[in-house]
């Protein structure tokens, strides 16, 4: 009995998730044209053919359609099927990890956010200032929430809101000027776009200093990784700029998952004297 029910819940949270995926789909092509994100409903690019609601089914309208506009038959990139597949999977990891419960819900928006900025950096090497900067308010809002609970005081909220996502938030702006300056001045060219600095303040809205760090050093990392990699097999030449924002998002996502495990793991394994 218990798993069919749980395989319900698993099932109406991915459903959920892939439809916030269609929407982000629809932020990412929107937004940086300029374009209302809200109207007109989901249409083929190519004709502009309304889509009708059964072919707006998240992941099986594509499959469905094989693929193409039902109308003109131009294809349909398979990129929006594979968003909606991937935003319904993050939905369910966080769903598994943190259960019933408002961080739950709170990533569920983090993530969202990421996602869209990924994509949008992959897109057009820009993060676009509405979204870093709604992101940002978005996260300060989540801090104010995380202080409800049974036993609530407002003083909780305060903490949150100050010490964890505004003094984040600073430390976002502040350390990633910082890392951008040392790039620019190692690299002799920019290191990192000022849309950068402003995914990092986002970040540290949501993470509080002390993950943001994490989530930075994750990025660097996995970053440089990246890229040596990618130059190394010729993807990339070495003046080409490379979206950081992705890096960003995935060290932010990986924190938001697992910082805590992450972080104790570390102190046990180099300062195992030391408590905090
Ligand atoms: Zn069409």
């Amino acid at each position: 009995m218990e798993i069919i029910f749980n395989s319900i819940v698993y099932a109406i949270v991915f459903a959920f998730g892939s439809a916030i995926g269609s929407f982000l789909n629809v932020v990412v092509y929107r937004l940086p044209a300029g374009l209302s994100v809200l109207w007109p409903p989901s249409r083929c690019p190519k004709c502009l053919n309304q889509l009708r609601l059964s072919e707006n089914v998240p992941v099986f309208g594509w499959l469905w359609l094989q693929g193409r506009c039902n109308h003109c038959r131009s294809p349909i990139c398979a990129r929006y099927p594979l968003v909606e597949a991937a935003t319904g999977l993050l939905f369910l990891l966080i769903f598994w990890r943190f259960g019933v419960a408002v961080e739950t819900l709170g990533l569920w928006a983090f993530f969202s956010w990421l996602l869209a900025l990924s994509l949008i950096d992959c897109d057009t090497m820009t993060l676009p200032n509405s979204l870093t900067r709604s992101g940002l308010v978005a996260g300060l809002v989540f801090q104010v929430t995380k202080g409800l609970s049974p036993n609530f005081s407002p003083i909780d909220s305060v903490h949150y809101l100050v010490l964890g996502g505004i003094l984040g938030a600073v430390v976002g702006l502040w350390l990633f000027d910082i890392i951008g300056l040392a790039g620019s001045l190692a690299l002799g060219q920019n290191a990192m776009g000022a849309g950068d600095t402003k995914l990092a303040a986002l970040m540290g809205a949501w993470l509080g200093w002390k993950y943001l760090l994490l989530a930075g050093f994750i990025a660097c990392a996995v970053g440089a990784f990246a890229g040596g990699g990618a130059i190394a097999i010729g993807w990339l030449d070495r003046r080409q700029p490379m979206p950081f924002g992705p890096f960003l998002a995935l060290g932010a996502a990986i924190t938001a998952l697992w910082g805590e495990a992450i972080l104790s793991t570390y102190w046990q394994l180099f300062f195992p004297n030391v408590t905090f």
